[in-house]
């Protein structure tokens, strides 16, 4: 008989990535996907520390799901991710409903672990230090149809000091080009029209490998996949981006133009404090060169307000930055410091308000900058995927350009998949509203 899955994903794009592995592998032990906590024989927290307040909100779920085990004793509750990985039986500690503790890098042995809980009743805990990405199975299950998330590089080698994934997710580790080709083959054979290539940081692609495949060449390999449509990428490292790539952004018609490239402050002093390894200048000269490459490029970015010791001087620099590069979306956190980390030990902290003040200035110079961007496009058409029918409107579908902007539109027709033009008629926020441009014979 088969059992209930429920499955809380916290975090980045690589979280949800395992989280689709982590479902691919419990469907393999008969459990069906469920939205409903109460029905769920399994609960599965796919974790995420990157801030303080990622963590208190794990362990307010857990909180609540203690509860729930009270009414039901035999309800298996699992913790994984990143905050599994730093944590291990620490979690056990403080939150003794939990069964089962999994790292970042065990989700391949969930299966046994699994069974281990069920046959044994009692608490199971996987933390690896190191896996060879090679061996990985494939993915078996994928929320989407249409696009698909491919991972190209594994943990990260830079040691940001305020950021804990080299610890979380350890040293950086290529796929081989020939097993992620043939992922995306199979993909395309399924047919998926795009692929996300996912790392945390891609430009670092192939530098622990002795094949010469760097990422732009592997970039170049993939355009060549039939049936795959458009290429896109996260994250970049700004220190790493490298002209080798622009050419390849340019010259490939199914590389979207769109980057992610990281900004984080746009004062030196603090881009130093922080070991970005770049300049305000340097990043600057960075987006120029793009821009003049590729003139419809569409860039985001992510910053951090409040670093320690980031005075009003510091902070107003990344506002001149925000201001001058026009960014079209930006992900903009509060700085939280991480014990692990080496800002974790600094100690002339941003007081929370002055955070919060700076945090809502760049917010609405952004939100400004983002709806003139998304009503400059009113009246214009683009080509757009269409992934499905919209959460919010399921009257609607809900699409992407090729510069990663949301297009929503309604129609009568399931169009999932299809490439198709859209005049764009509302430009707001966070998304655009379309319809349909109809072709005459
Ligand atoms: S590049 Fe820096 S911020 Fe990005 S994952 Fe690596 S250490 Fe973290």
């Amino acid at each position: 008989m088969s059992k209930n899955l429920a499955i809380l994903t916290y975090g980045c794009q690589m979280n949800k990535y395992d989280s689709e592995r982590i479902v691919g592998i419990l469907k393999g032990l008969d459990f069906q996907l469920t939205d409903d906590l109460r029905s769920a024989d399994m609960i599965m927290l796919n974790t995420c520390s990157i801030r303080e307040k990622a963590e208190q909100k794990v362990f307010s779920q857990l909180g609540r799901l203690k509860r729930l085990k009270e009414d039901n004793p035999d309800l298996i509750i699992g913790v994984g991710g990143c905050i599994a990985q730093i944590k291990g039986d620490k979690i056990f500690q403080r939150a003794p409903q939990v069964d089962l503790i999994f790292g970042t890098l065990n989700i391949d042995h969930l299966s046994s672990m699994v069974r281990e809980v069920e046959k044994k009743r009692g608490r199971v805990i996987g933390i690896a230090k190191d896996f060879d990405p090679d061996i990985q199975p494939p993915l078996t299950f994928r929320e989407s149809q249409v696009s698909a998330w491919v991972n190209i590089i594994q943990g990260c080698d830079n040691y940001c000091t305020y950021c804990v994934v080299p610890y979380t997710r350890g040293r950086e580790r290529s796929r081989s080009s020939s097993i992620i080709l043939d992922e995306i083959r199979g993909l395309a054979d399924q047919g998926y029209k795009e692929v996300t290539l996912l790392g945390q940081n891609v430009n670092s692609y192939g530098k622990d490998k002795s094949d010469g495949i760097d990422f732009p060449q592997l970039l170049y390999m993939i355009e060549e996949i039939d049936g795959i449509k458009r290429i896109r990428f996260v994250t970049s490292h700004p220190k790493d981006i490298s002209e080798r790539l622009m050419y390849a952004m340019r010259d490939m018609n199914k590389v979207c133009e769109h980057l992610h490239l990281p900004l984080q402050s746009g004062s030196n002093r603090i881009l130093n404090k922080m070991g970005r390894g770049y300049t305000s200048e340097e990043y600057l000269s960075k987006i120029d060169r793009l821009k003049s490459f590729i003139p419809e490029i569409v860039i985001s970015t992510d910053i951090i307000v409040g670093f320690p010791g980031e005075t009003d001087d510091d902070f107003n620099k990344t506002e001149e930055i925000l201001k001058e590069v026009e960014y079209d979306t930006i992900f903009l956190f509060k700085y939280s410091p991480r014990p692990e980390t080496l800002a974790g030990s600094l100690s002339n902290h941003v007081p929370p308000n002055i955070k919060e003040e700076r945090f809502n200035n760049l917010l609405m110079i952004q939100k400004e900058i983002s709806l003139k961007k998304n009503k400059a496009l009113e009246g214009t058409s683009d080509e757009v995927l269409v992934e499905g029918h919209s959460k919010k409107d399921p009257g609607k579908l809900t699409s992407r350009t090729r510069s990663n902007k949301i297009v929503n539109f309604y129609s009568n027709r399931d169009m999932k998949g299809e490439i198709i033009e859209v005049k764009i008629i509302r430009g707001g926020l966070y998304s655009l509203d379309g319809e349909i441009i109809e072709r005459g014979c």
